[in-house]
C-alpha cells in the first residue's frame, strides 16, 4: 500500500548532464570523495554540479544514527581515515570553487564525533585553496564534552551550520536519537564562542508539522542568534524512509519565506527544492558584498 500523495509539477527537476557535472563527479571519484548531492537524492544534483558547487561528505558513508528521512546506511563505521582532509582540501582547489560545504555523518563511536577531524579538514582546504569560503555542517556532538564544539569553531569556518531538521514534536519518528534543544543550544553556543561567525539551521517541511510549529522553530532559531535559514520539502528517497505527508505549496513556501525575514533573518531559502547547501556560495557571496 503506497498512499503517497503524487509529486506535483514544481518538484520535478532535470536529469544531471553536463560537463561541469561529469568533471565534478570524475574529481570526487579520483579523491574518493562522497557527496552529500549523490548520497542523499539530492533534486539539485544537475544545477549545482554543472556551477561547480557541491557538498562533500566526510567521515565514511556508514552513520552511528539512524533519521528516518536520510539515505545514509546506519551501522559500525570505519576508522577514520587520516588522508581525508588532505584529500577534500586538494579537491576543493582543483574544483576551484567559490565556496564549499563539508558535512558528514555522525560519529557516536569516536570520542570527540569526529570534531579534530572537521576541524583539520578546514585547516587543509583553507590552506589548499585560501579564496574559497568554507561552511560546515556538522553533527550534534550530543554524546561530547563542550571541547567539541570548540575545537570545530576554534578552526574558524565562516559558516557553522546544523540542521534542526524538523519541528520538536516530530523529533521521535524523524531524528531519534537527537535532541530538539540539545541542537538549539549547539547553534546558540557556536555564535558565543565565535559572534564574528555566521551560523545557520534549517528544517524539511512536509513531514507531519504545522505551520505555527514552523513559525516557533524560527522564533526559536532566533533566539540562538541564527543567521541564516534554509526551508525544502521533504523528498522520501526509498519507500522504506519516512512519508511525505504533504507538498507544501510554493506559495506556503513564500510565506514562511517572509515571515522569516520578518523575524530577522539576515539570510532566507524557502522554497520546495531549498536544500542545507543549496546556492550557499551565492547567498554568501550576495552577503559579503551587502
Ligand atoms: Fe549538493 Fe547541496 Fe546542491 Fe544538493 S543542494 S546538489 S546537496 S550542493
Ligand atoms: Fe543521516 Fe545525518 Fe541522521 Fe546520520 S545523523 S542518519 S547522516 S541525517
Amino acid at each position: 500500500d503506497n498512499a503517497q500523495p503524487r509529486k506535483p509539477d514544481w518538484i520535478r527537476v532535470k536529469a544531471p548532464s553536463s560537463d561541469g557535472y561529469r568533471k565534478t563527479r570524475d574529481i570526487m571519484r579520483e579523491h574518493k570523495l562522497v557527496t552529500v548531492c549523490e548520497e542523499a537524492s539530492c533534486p539539485n544534483v544537475g544545477e549545482c554540479w554543472s556551477q561547480g558547487h557541491a557538498t562533500m561528505m566526510i567521515m565514511g558513508e556508514i552513520c552511528t544514527r539512524g533519521c528516518t528521512f536520510c539515505n545514509v546506511a546506519t551501522g559500525r563505521p570505519d576508522a577514520l581515515d587520516v588522508f581525508e582532509p588532505g584529500r577534500v582540501a586538494d579537491a576543493v582547489k582543483k574544483l576551484g570553487l567559490n565556496h564549499v560545504v563539508i558535512t558528514s555523518v555522525d560519529r557516536d563511536d569516536v570520542d570527540d564525533g569526529g570534531a579534530e577531524h572537521i576541524a583539520q579538514t578546514i585547516r587543509a582546504t583553507r590552506r589548499q585553496a585560501p579564496g574559497t569560503t568554507i561552511e560546515v555542517l556538522t553533527p550534534d556532538f550530543l554524546r561530547c564534552g563542550p571541547e567539541a564544539l570548540e575545537t570545530v569553531i576554534a578552526a574558524r569556518p565562516d559558516v557553522f551550520n546544523h540542521n534542526l531538521e524538523t519541528v520538536p514534536g516530530l523529533y521521535p519518528e524523524v531524528r531519534p536519537g537527537a535532541r530538539y534543544f540539545h541542537s538549539l543550544r549547539l547553534l546558540q553556543r557556536a555564535k558565543e564562542i565565535d559572534p564574528g561567525m555566521f551560523t545557520k539551521s534549517g528544517i524539511m517541511v512536509g513531514l507531519g508539522e504545522d505551520a505555527q510549529s514552523v513559525r516557533q522553530v524560527m522564533d526559536d532559531m532566533r533566539a540562538a542568534d541564527v543567521d541564516f535559514l534554509t526551508i525544502g520539502q521533504y523528498l522520501q528517497p526509498t519507500p522504506k524512509h519516512h512519508e511525505v505527508a504533504r507538498f507544501v505549496t510554493p506559495e506556503e513556501f513564500a510565506s514562511y519565506e517572509k515571515a522569516a525575514y520578518g523575524k530577522g533573518f539576515s539570510m532566507v531559502s524557502a522554497t520546495p527544492l531549498t536544500r542545507s547547501s543549496y546556492h550557499a556560495g551565492d547567498d554568501f557571496a550576495r552577503l559579503k558584498a551587502a
